[in-house]
This record gives structure tokens, C-alpha cells and sequence, in this order.
């Protein structure tokens, strides 16, 4: 029998899942992926001994279609408090929720992050998620966070020094201009589960995935050029023709359907001095002007012996100022020094990732395909920028040429 020809471009989660399904099911399955690994944005780097993600980012285990394709028991996860340690004048802030963090209720009660009132809203706020489905969130109007949080009577200081840098620091934009429809089902899944790191790097993930592809044929360092009635083209001059091809480059040919994307900078410094925060927690920059948004600390769950004692911290800039890379990276060493008290870092690498998450207005949670379609371009970018949407559009696309293979 003469099985049915899929060519996959991109192997990041989207890719990795049609394939794993469609190579269940089967069919014949290429992936051609321009890097020499997989992973995509979920992928992880060893540089001097650290495993480095390129782009700080957490698995949520509330997200329904990472559990449906990634078996999480299987994976060594640290588990991140449900608490954050916030910067603001030289003066550090604890806050967190205490039904599930030791030791925070008094701090959080007490913190200057915002008053009595906006910690009453934030339970209304879970509330209300714990009350609606994921499908029912992805329905209501979509304006921006920015204005449901001052909709729904939040103070300007908790915006400022709560949610501006921890959604910030998610939605990879600083002024929280992404829909509403984010911020609510974001909200739900940190509300409904944990939010954890896999000890050995983000790409885990996908090497997991990965692992399941005896039968898919791989093709790294294979960047695509073109794609012309279902014929893939490489850099390299070869090309091969498919029955059906999905294309899951996040900006393909930058074309305008696949939209706007938010950029950011993944930095990662060495310091001799102790962490600066102990927990496995991520640290939010609540100053203004700031060029650090949020840090956090691999070599808590890293090999310190390895590293002589050494910490590692994982800093994320949304906002660049226009710097160059050399120029940001010296700015932010000073960051280190003056905001955060970390004497004398040491840069161990700079990531520019300028297609980090798509900028969807109206952010969905399904979308159908065309029955007469050969080629497909797939990703986050479809749905909404989550390692969720992405998982759950590697599984629709599969299914729909399936589906049409069996019409
Ligand atoms: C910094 C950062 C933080 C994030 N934080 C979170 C988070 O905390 N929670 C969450 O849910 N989501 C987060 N995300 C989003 C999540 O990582 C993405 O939604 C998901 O990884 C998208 O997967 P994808 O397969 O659709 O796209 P990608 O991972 O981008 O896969 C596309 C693949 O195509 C390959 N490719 C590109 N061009 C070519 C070419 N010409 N030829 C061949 N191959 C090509 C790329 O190398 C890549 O492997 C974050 C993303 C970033 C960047």
C-alpha cells in the first residue's frame, strides 16, 4: 500500500505533535527543521556547562492539551512557589498565595504591592475563572489586559508593581496591551495548577516528543526556501514533493496573516555571590525605567558542584531601549549590580528572540480547516501564543487530514 506523504516544516511542539499523530495513524512523515535540534522556541542550549532555554519560560500543568500529548511524570519538573519576590527601591517584597506557599499570607497582606481592596479583587478574579470554561474565556469581549484590570477596579499601584511586571513578563510586552482573553486564561490555568520548570531544560519537551518518532524521517540544519504545490524546497538546492505539507514557520515569507509578533531578550549571567533569591521562584523588577523584567535562577536546580558554587541567572528584557546587544548586555550587568546587589556578573550568553510569542487581538481557542487545502500553515499564531495552543493545533491538523484522508 502506498502510504500518504506528509512533509512537516518547523519541528517545534506544533510540528512534533502532527507528526507523532499522523506517524500514529501511519502515514509517512518528513519533518525539515532549519536548526540542528528540535524544540523551536521550547529548545535548550549547553553552554559552559549550563543548560540554558533559549527563552526563560514554565510549564503550566493545567493546560489540557500539554497533558494530552506530553507525558509530564515522565519528565523531572521542578515545582515554582506560587509566589514572587518583587524589587522596587533598593527594597525587596515578598507576595504569593497562601494556600499554597509557606509563610506568605502576613507578607502578602502587608506588602506595598496594593491595597486591601486589590487582594479582595484578585480572589473575586479566581473565582470567576475557577466559574467559566476555557472555552466560555476565549468567547468574552477582548480588549486589552491594561484596561479589564482598571475595568474591574484595580488600583493603579498593584498594575504597576504586580501586574505589569509578572503578566509582563508572560505576555512578553510591557504595557499589558495583550487581549484580556490571555490575561483570563492564563489567570485560570496559574490558578488551577503549578507552574513548573523541567530540571534538564525546556527542551525536554520536545526530545520526549521526539523519542516516540522512530518512523519519522528527520532533516536538521534543512532551512526551507519555498514551497510550491506541496513540494518543499531547501536552502541547499534539494527539494521532495508531499501529499499534504504543513508549515509551521512562525512568520513564513512575513506574511501578514501570520501576524505581528513580540520580540524579547533572554540574558543569562554567572555570579560567585549566593543567589539572590534561595526559592525556586521567579523575581519581578517593579522599578521604573527598568531594563530587567523578571529573573530567576536555574543553578537552584542546576549542578552547583559542577559550577563550583556558582549562581546562574536567567534575566528577561522586553524592552531593549533601542540598545545594541553589547550595549544592552553592559547596561543590564549594571542593573545587576545597582538594583539587584550582584556583585561583578558575568555574561554566559545574550538571546534575541525576535518571533517570541504572535500579537493576536482576538486570541482563539479552535479553528477549522479548508477540506480542499494541501498545505497548511500551522502554529501558536492560529490560536494564541501558549505552549497549550500549540500542542492543540499540532493535534487539529493532524486530524483534519485524517479526516479528509477518509472522506
Ligand atoms: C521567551 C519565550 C517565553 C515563552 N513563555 C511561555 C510560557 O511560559 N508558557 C507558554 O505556554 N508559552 C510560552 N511561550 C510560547 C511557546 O514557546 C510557543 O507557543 C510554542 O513553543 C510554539 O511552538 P511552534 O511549534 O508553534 O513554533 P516554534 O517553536 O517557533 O517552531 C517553529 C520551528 O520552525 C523552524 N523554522 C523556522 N524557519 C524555518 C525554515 N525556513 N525552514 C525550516 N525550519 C524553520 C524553527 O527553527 C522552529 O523549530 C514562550 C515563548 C518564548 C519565545
Amino acid at each position: 500500500m502506498i502510504k500518504t506523504k506528509v512533509g512537516i516544516i518547523g519541528a517545534g511542539l506544533t510540528g512534533l505533535v502532527a507528526a507523532k499523530e499522523l506517524n500514529k495513524k501511519g502515514f509517512q512523515v518528513s519533518i525539515f527543521e532549519k536548526l540542528n535540534q528540535a524544540g523551536g522556541r521550547m529548545r535548550t542550549e549547553t553552554i559552559d556547562g549550563w543548560n540554558l532555554d533559549v527563552g526563560f519560560q514554565v510549564l503550566l500543568t493545567s493546560y489540557p492539551y500539554l497533558k494530552k500529548h506530553i507525558d509530564l511524570s515522565k519528565i523531572n519538573l521542578l515545582n515554582l512557589e506560587s509566589a514572587a519576590t518583587i524589587f522596587r527601591n533598593g527594597k525587596t517584597t515578598e507576595v504569593g498565595d497562601p494556600f499554597r506557599t509557606k509563610n506568605i499570607l502576613w507578607k502578602t497582606i502587608f506588602s506595598d504591592i496594593g491595597g486591601f481592596g486589590d487582594k479582595k479583587l484578585i480572589y473575586k478574579l479566581k473565582k470567576q475563572v475557577d466559574g467559566q470554561s476555557i472555552s466560555e474565556i476565549f468567547k468574552t469581549e477582548s480588549i486589552s489586559t491594561f484596561e479589564f484590570l482598571n475595568e474591574y477596579g484595580f488600583s493603579e499601584t498593584i498594575i504597576d508593581r504586580f501586574f505589569k511586571p509578572f503578566f509582563g513578563g508572560i505576555f512578553l510586552e510591557n504595557d499589558l496591551s495583550t487581549s484580556s482573553r490571555m490575561f483570563l486564561f492564563t489567570f485560570k490555568m496559574f490558578a488551577s495548577g503549578k507552574a513548573k520548570i523541567p530540571k534538564n531544560g525546556i527542551g525536554t519537551i520536545a526530545q520526549q516528543i521526539v523519542s516516540k518518532l522512530e518512523r519519522v524521517n528527520f532533516h536538521f540544519e534543512s532551512e526551507v526556501v519555498k514551497i510550491e504545490d506541496q513540494t518543499i524546497y531547501l536552502k541547499n538546492g534539494e527539494s521532495e514533493s508531499f501529499d499534504y505539507v504543513i508549515n509551521t514557520i512562525p512568520n513564513y515569507q512575513n506574511r501578514k496573516d501570520s501576524g505581528q509578533w513580540q520580540e524579547c531578550y533572554n540574558l543569562y549571567f554567572e555570579h560567585k555571590s549566593p543567589a539572590i533569591i534561595s526559592q525556586p521562584r521567579i523575581g519581578l523588577n517593579a522599578n521604573p525605567d527598568r531594563l530587567i523584567n523578571n529573573i530567576f535562577y536555574p543553578s537552584i536546580h542546576q549542578n552547583l558542584k559542577m559550577h563550583k558554587g556558582k549562581s546562574l541567572i536567567s534575566i528577561t528584557v522586553l524592552n531593549s531601549q533601542g540598545l545594541s546587544e553589547k550595549d544592552l548586555a553592559k547596561k543590564v550587568e549594571k542593573e545587576l549590580e545597582s538594583d539587584f546587589n550582584i556583585p561583578e556578573p558575568r555574561l554566559v550568553k545574550l538571546y534575541y528572540i525576535p518571533y517570541s510569542l504572535p500579537i493576536n487581538k482576538q486570541p482563539k481557542n479552535y479553528v477549522a480547516f479548508d477540506y480542499s487545502a494541501k498545505t497548511f500553515e500551522v502554529g501558536d499564531f492560529l490560536l494564541n501564543g501558549s505552549q497549550n495552543a500549540a500542542c492543540k493545533i499540532g493535534g487539529l491538523i493532524s486530524k483534519h487530514i485524517l479526516e479528509v484522508k477518509e472522506l
